[in-house]
């Protein structure tokens, strides 16, 4: 069994990286309350998902794990991306930028709403040592937010090839299966077992 800290205490994602991870071999543990989180100043998601699998692996002296995720829509050049989480501002729900994402995009064309999540998950050891993989989930944005599932831009986001159906309209399982962040994890579990 390998362990490792996991640097974020957003539920949500917990939760997905739990599902997903249960199969195999990895533990994750939670971050310890007086470890900080760190500023993610860094322009990339790779940057910054190092930045906070260094910093914990730093602080406690275990392996840590982190990921950065960012919805990249084509037609806003790429934005919102790694400024996901605050993309409507400072302190903002899911709701605020889902809104700012729908309000950008009104009037622009179905063919023209394509989108992507990318997933970076980093590792770092106390040794110094660190590496990322990541996971994309093809889709596009669509023109109201539907489904009570999932979490962030999960209502206005519908995978390539489900019909329609927005990502908080799959069940955590079929989300997992698809998902920028069940790729990314599967690719980890992957590379853990060549290393
Ligand atoms: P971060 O990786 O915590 O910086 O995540 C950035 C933002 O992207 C989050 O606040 C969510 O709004 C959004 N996000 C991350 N992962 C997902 C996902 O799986 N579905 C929908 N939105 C997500």
């Amino acid at each position: 069994m390998k362990a490792f800290v996991l640097a974020t205490k957003n539920p949500h994602k917990v939760e997905e990286m739990r599902a997903i991870l249960a199969p195999y071999d990895v533990q994750l543990r939670p971050r310890p309350d007086e470890v900080p989180d760190v500023d993610e100043i860094e322009d990339t998601l790779e940057g910054n998902a190092l930045l906070k699998a260094r910093a914990l692996a730093n602080a406690t002296g275990e392996a840590a794990i982190a990921d950065d995720t960012g919805l990249f829509i084509d037609a806003l050049s790429g934005r919102p991306g790694v400024h996901s989480a605050r993309y409507a501002g400072d302190g903002v729900n899911f709701e605020e930028n889902v809104n700012k994402v729908l309000r950008e995009l009104d009037g622009v064309d179905v063919a023209d709403r394509g989108a992507h999540f990318r997933t970076v998950i980093a590792v770092a050891y106390p040794s110094g040592a660190s590496w990322w993989v990541d996971g994309v989930l093809e889709g596009s944005i669509l023109s109201e937010a539907k489904g009570q599932g999932g979490f962030g831009y999960d209502p206005i986001f519908a995978p390539a090839d489900e019909g329609g159906r927005s990502l908080a309209e799959l069940t955590l399982e079929e989300k997992n299966e698809r998902s920028h962040r069940g790729r990314a994890l599967r690719s980890f579990v992957v590379a853990l077992e060549n290393s």
